[in-house]
């Protein structure tokens, strides 16, 4: 086999209490990858579809996750990588992530598997770093591994797989707004609270045992974040209306996707999935700004060859 096509899913971070270290994977909405082996050494991006997005590998995060595993294993042949993007860079949905997650996996498969999910993860992170400056793992992790998903640390990296309820859905609205990375860094405090730590891990805690329970209403009960949203929501307009109409509407827990500007909700069911669809939808369609939404159930297999 000389030729690949995969699924490279979009993804969701900083979930909730989970900030930096919770995320989970996409089912409906992902990019499509062709990686292939030839005889000419070297990373070659030769197709972009979707977006403008840099052909240079070395300004490419798929390009840059690539060359950081080609350096480690220096097989005797070169890739050539195509990409038909449909997440939107900059969305908060790991468009960069996908990216890097897609040509690492692509190319392992046709190298016969050296590596394992943790090692393609360290590779995905160099090529994450160019996008955000920082390697992170947040958003590769549930793209590669599926489902939810908690970085347990860096260094070294390690993560860990969460079970989650068949019936849980995620509805995602994205409003097509831009927000400076550097600008939803700054507005975040550099101390919290211990009083507010004690919530957050609490919640955090509770979070995951009621993802392994199939708990919704301890779901519920623990989707909040009293560091981060507070600060961040104030970059998306709308937010807070948002919020409480999805509540309303009979979502779990609605919050700031990656770093925004997208929004999601998780829901039980695809019925409230939907109801919660029609909330948002309602809210954005009366003021001007463009945006997609989607609905998903939770893709518990993460990417995948087609
Ligand atoms: P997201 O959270 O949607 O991944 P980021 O801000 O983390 O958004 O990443 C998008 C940035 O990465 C953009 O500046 C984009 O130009 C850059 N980039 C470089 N290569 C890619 C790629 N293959 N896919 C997506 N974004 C890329």
């Amino acid at each position: 086999m000389n030729e690949i096509k995969i699924f490279s899913p979009a993804t969701v971070a900083n979930v909730a209490c989970g900030y930096d270290v919770l995320g989970f994977c996409l089912n409906t909405i992902g990019d499509e990858m062709i990686i292939r082996k030839v005889d000419k050494k070297g990373i070659t991006i030769t197709k972009i579809e979707g977006f403008n997005l840099p052909f240079e590998t070395k300004l490419n995060v798929a390009g840059v996750s690539a060359l950081a595993m080609y350096q480690a294993l220096q097989p005797d042949c070169g890739f050539e990588i195509e990409i038909y993007k449909n997440i939107k860079p900059g969305s908060g949905i790991g468009s960069s992530a996908a990216s890097a997650v897609g040509s690492v996996f692509g190319m392992n498969v046709l190298l016969g598997k050296p590596f394992n999910k943790t090692e393609l993860a360290k590779f995905a992170m160099k090529g994450e770093a160019l996008a955000s400056t920082c390697e992170h793992a947040d958003n590769i992790a549930p793209a590669l591994f599926g489902g939810f998903t908690l970085v347990k640390g860096l260094k070294p990296l390690e993560i860990l797989q969460i079970p989650s309820p068949d019936n849980l859905y995620a509805t995602i609205i994205h409003p097509q707004i831009e927000i400076k990375t550097a600008e939803s860094r700054a507005i975040l405090p550099k101390e919290v609270k211990l009083q507010d730590a004690i919530e957050q891990w609490a919640n955090v805690g509770s979070f995951i045992h009621s993802l392994h329970t199939n708990d919704y209403q301890l779901m519920k009960r623990s989707l909040h974040d009293c560091i981060v949203e507070p600060h961040r929501s104030k970059l998306i307009p709308y937010y807070n209306e948002v919020k409480q109409k999805t509540l309303d509407a009979g979502a779990l827990g609605t919050n700031i996707s990656g770093s925004g500007p997208s929004i999601f909700s998780l829901c039980e069911g695809i019925q409230t999935a939907n109801l919660v669809k029609d909330a948002m939808e309602k809210i954005y369609s009366n003021t001007g700004i463009k945006f997609d939404i989607h609905i998903s159930k939770i893709n518990t297999e993460g990417i995948r060859i087609l």
